[in-house]
């Protein structure tokens, strides 16, 4: 006994300092904290378990609409690194607003993503559901990797590489969908769901978008349902003949089904649209969301 437990102390203290970190340190990883779960996944894809990586909302939370709670501040007081998405889909940009508080080092993970517009205050403004196009997906995974080289360069080779992999992961993924795509007739292409969360996805996989609510669910100005948006949904669906109509994970599915009566087609399914699934679906990280979502838009329209 005494001979295995001297064993395990000596393969103890041999492996402690191939990890890079002093024993002490290994208590204390560095500390990410991002918004939401999406930003969190490809955190966790670029820095492994080199550091902690927390989401403030969990799964199926809506980013619009979230309240900060009690603990958020303390939470966010201890990282190291906050990540946001940026383009106000924080809701009255709540996560910037903690960073602050607590002075934190923020960054916004849409920076270097080409934007799509869509109606603002006084003069359009850049859509936050970013992370819809592949393309976007790898510029923040490209800033995350940034930001992590620059809090820990020690490992930067170690977070380069991950992120390699990741990326090309990414391209797989938007391969992949482009084939998936073109397997619902061209003139039946057209997206409906709750709120304007998918017009990147829309715009790079060749789908009309058509939904009730604007680009955000909460009450800012062009954002929100309005009756004309309503009555042109139906009339979308109508004129191009669509067979199915979604909800989404992080939206209240009861105008979608009042909709899908009205219109006379049924739902095509559940999409993650601004929160990945819960831990142990398949829906759990962005790979997954995306192909899931995919999947599901497929099978319901060609
Ligand atoms: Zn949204």
């Amino acid at each position: 006994m005494l001979i295995r437990l001297t064993a395990l102390a000596i393969l103890a203290v041999t492996l402690m300092p191939s990890l890079g970190w002093a024993a002490d340190d290994l208590a204390r990883r560095p500390v990410i904290v991002c918004s939401t779960t999406q930003i969190a996944d490809f955190a966790r894809q670029v820095v492994g378990d080199r550091m902690e990586v927390h989401s403030v909302l969990a799964a199926g939370q809506d980013p619009h609409l979230y309240e900060k709670k009690p603990g958020d501040a303390q939470l966010v007081s201890t990282a190291d690194l906050c990540l946001e998405n940026g383009w106000h889909l924080e809701g009255n940009d709540w996560m910037r607003k903690l960073a602050e508080q607590t002075g934190r080092p923020l960054v916004t993970c849409v920076d270097g993503c080409n934007p799509l517009e869509v109606p603002g205050v006084d003069q359009a403004m850049d859509d936050p559901h970013a992370w819809f196009s592949c393309t976007n997906a790898a510029t923040y995974v490209r800033n995350i990797r940034n930001a992590v080289i620059e809090l820990d360069p020690e490992h930067a080779n170690e977070y380069r590489s991950r992120a390699a992999l990741y990326l090309d992961q990414l391209r797989a993924l938007n391969n992949w969908i482009v084939r998936e795509i073109s397997k619902i007739p061209v003139e039946e292409r057209v997206l409906v769901t709750s709120h304007d969360a998918f017009n990147y996805f829309c715009q790079a996989y060749g789908l009309k978008p058509a939904t009730p609510v604007g680009w955000s669910t909460g009450n800012e100005v062009g954002a929100g349902i309005s009756p004309q948006r309503r009555h042109d949904t139906i009339e979308s669906i109508r004129e191009h003949g669509v067979k199915a109509i979604f909800v989404e994970t992080s939206v209240n599915p009861t105008m979608v089904r009042q909709i899908a009566r009205e219109a006379g087609v049924r739902i095509g399914g559940e999409l993650y649209s601004d929160s990945m699934g819960a831990p142990g679906t398949a829906g759990e990280t962005y790979l997954g969301m995306m192909r899931e979502n995919v999947i599901t838009i497929v099978e319901a329209l060609k």
